[in-house]
């Protein structure tokens, strides 16, 4: 099992904890955040997302959820009970940049085919979750933007758990132009149906470090646990087990 080791915060001298592989930690007492490898403070923009939700508004969107879509058992909300809710601030990097493909490439589709070059052109506000292990639907979660403000551990709920970003800055921007660059040759699909060449130019504009409030949830249904993950900002269930629904003969 991994233990958690600590280092003294430069701001005001408290514990920071920090698990192996954790490589940005923050301090729960005062916010100061630091890299752990230098012991020197974190420079870059760190924003926190608000949490909008108390423990019954969720319960209220958990049950919401739950009867909601057609495919879920008639008596869901009514037989499950929820048995673990726990509010997490997961980190991501927030990666705002411009990305511009250009290609040729065969398009197949009319006789005789013919050679098209093209660019695709577009701004991205790309989001890393920087987490090595986790299965967070990051590509299904549209972070609110609207509800960032620079990082301020006094609007962090005291139950909260902040989780420490195990990915560098510069890790996360390589990654994020892995990923638009897959992004783009998917787009590329509508345009040709062989890549020739391809090669992307990146203008990274801004890249900030933020923590999001997730809630995680555990329910149980029928003798059995399921999970749901609800974005504490919007309210919007990001991600759902559902129990199988028995379809029984009338
Ligand atoms: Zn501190």
């Amino acid at each position: 099992m991994a233990v958690a080791e600590h280092i003294r915060c430069s701001n005001c001298g408290g514990p920071v904890d920090f698990q192996p592989g954790e490589l940005i930690a923050t301090c729960k007492y005062c916010g100061f955040t630091t890299v752990i490898q230098t012991g020197q403070a974190f420079v870059f923009e760190h924003s926190v997302v608000q949490n909008k939700f108390d423990e019954p508004q969720v319960n209220e969107v958990a049950k919401d959820w739950m009867t909601s879509g057609f495919l879920k058992p008639g008596d869901l909300a009514k037989k499950s009970k929820i048995v673990e809710k726990q509010l997490v601030y997961l980190p991501f990097w927030l990666v705002s940049v411009q990305a511009k493909t250009s290609y040729k490439g065969v398009f197949e589709r009319i006789t005789p085919q013919i050679v098209k070059e093209g660019t695709i052109n577009k701004e991205y506000n790309w989001l890393v979750l920087a987490r090595e292990a986790s299965d967070f639907p990051t590509r299904e979660y549209d972070v609110p933007l609207e509800g960032k403000v620079p990082y301020d551990f006094r609007k962090i709920e005291g139950f909260a758990k902040i989780l420490n970003s195990e990915i560098e800055r510069e890790e996360a921007l390589e990654l994020t132009k892995q990923q638009v660059e897959e992004h783009h040759r998917f787009l590329l699909q509508q345009e040709v149906d062989k890549i020739i060449e391809t090669s992307t130019d990146f203008n990274v504009k801004q890249i900030v470090y933020l923590h999001a409030p997730i809630w995680f949830i555990k329910y149980e249904y029928k003798g059995n646990s399921y999970r749901l993950i609800i974005d504490g900002a919007s309210g919007s269930a990001l991600k759902g087990d559902i129990p199988p629904a028995k379809f029984g003969l009338l």
